[in-house]
């Protein structure tokens, strides 16, 4: 399968007048047409700044270096226009507060086609509402919603309203940023469902960002966790799921909350993310992780090979097996 997305070596650093924040950190990782990654992470490990860096919108504090091969050309180097002529057609984003991107003082018809007119100027108004009808029927909403403001809609509505809204110009790759962190539950599966559903209907390649390991679990075919700016383990759900290399993947895992009878003890992972001005020496999950050994504390841990999976953790050091390993489990 061909790569749409190459992402290699990506640092961003925010500047700020107390120090420098080291949001992500030598980031490499590649995703095929029609695949879809999830970003896992807790908060403020780096997922959203991957996210916006590959629309190019970092907040103007930031400063990026690496590359990122949007189709095999890297949008690093792009110009601002080149950069505005894929945003919304090529590449398209949905962000956790839709309140945040839809104007609340315009209809939903008005917002479809402010953005279809700004990369197709010349449209007809009957193009543009058979378009629009067209993309919030396969979404679940009666077009007749086209002439409500946002406010009219419920919360997961108005989420479904913003997934249209990115989709309305068949992008070739759809970012999710957390997009049911503030909704209930029972919406949130809903809304999983729909992305699900544009995953299998749509020629698109999805990097779905989020907190909640289980929650895109059937979703993606492809999972990257991040720690404190880092990468720390890459390769297919499956087999990640199955058996989870890094430490910190392990624990993820295990947080999970499990309603069976016989096991309700609620899990989480001891201690908080370092602070990104000032992270720990060596591997900087070091200070949470049970098998901590002289060298995780004063050298950084390479990334390693393991039978295909990116592992950044010095137990995979020489390993090509790694059967050794499934002794080395927390939970
Ligand atoms: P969340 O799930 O809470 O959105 P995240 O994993 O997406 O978290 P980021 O939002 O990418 O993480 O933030 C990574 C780090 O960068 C955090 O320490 C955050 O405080 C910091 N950060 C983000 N934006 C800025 C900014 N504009 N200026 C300074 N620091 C920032
Ligand atoms: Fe734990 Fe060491 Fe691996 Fe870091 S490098 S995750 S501290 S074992």
């Amino acid at each position: 399968m061909s790569d749409i997305l190459e992402v290699k070596d990506l640092n961003v650093e925010y500047l700020t007048r107390d120090g420098n924040i080291k949001a992500v950190n030598g980031v490499s990782f590649s995703l095929g047409l029609h695949e879809t990654l999830g970003l896992v992470g807790e908060s403020g490990c780096g997922k959203s700044t991957i996210g916006l860096s590959l629309l190019k919108i970092l907040p103007i504090n930031a400063k990026i270096s690496g590359k990122i091969f949007y189709k095999g050309k890297d949008m690093v180097k792009m110009s601002d226009n080149e950069i505005r002529s894929l945003r919304g057609k090529e590449i398209s984003m949905i962000f956790q507060d839709p309140m945040t991107s839809l104007d609340p003082i315009m209809r939903i018809k008005d917002q479809f086609f402010e953005t279809i007119r700004a990369h197709f100027p010349k449209t007809e108004e009957a193009e543009m509402i058979k378009t629009s009808s067209n993309v919030l029927k396969s979404i679940g909403i009666d077009p007749s919603r086209l002439e409500n403001y946002p406010f009219e809609f419920s919360g997961g509505m108005r989420q479904r309203v913003m997934i249209a809204l990115a989709i309305i110009l068949n992008p070739s790759l759809l970012i999710a940023d957390e997009p049911t962190t503030s909704l209930d539950v029972v919406v949130q599966l809903q809304i999983m469902e729909v992305l699900k559903a544009l995953k299998d209907q749509k020629d698109m390649s999805m990097v779905l960002i989020t907190h909640d390991l289980g929650l895109v679990a059937e979703i993606v075919d492809k999972v990257g966790i991040m720690y404190a700016g880092d990468l720390v383990e890459f390769g297919d759900v499956d087999s990640i799921y199955e058996k989870p290399l890094h430490p910190y993947t392990q624990l993820l895992l295990v947080s999970i909350p499990n309603v069976k009878l016989e096991d309700r003890e609620l899990r989480y992972i001891k201690g908080n993310l370092p602070n990104l001005k000032s992270p720990p020496s060596g591997c900087k999950f070091h200070p949470r992780c049970p098998f901590a050994t002289d060298i995780c504390l004063k050298s950084v841990p390479p990334t390693f090979d393991v039978n295909g999976r990116k592992v950044k953790c010095w137990l995979y050091k020489g390993e090509k097996d790694d059967a050794r390993k499934t002794n080395t489990s927390v939970g």
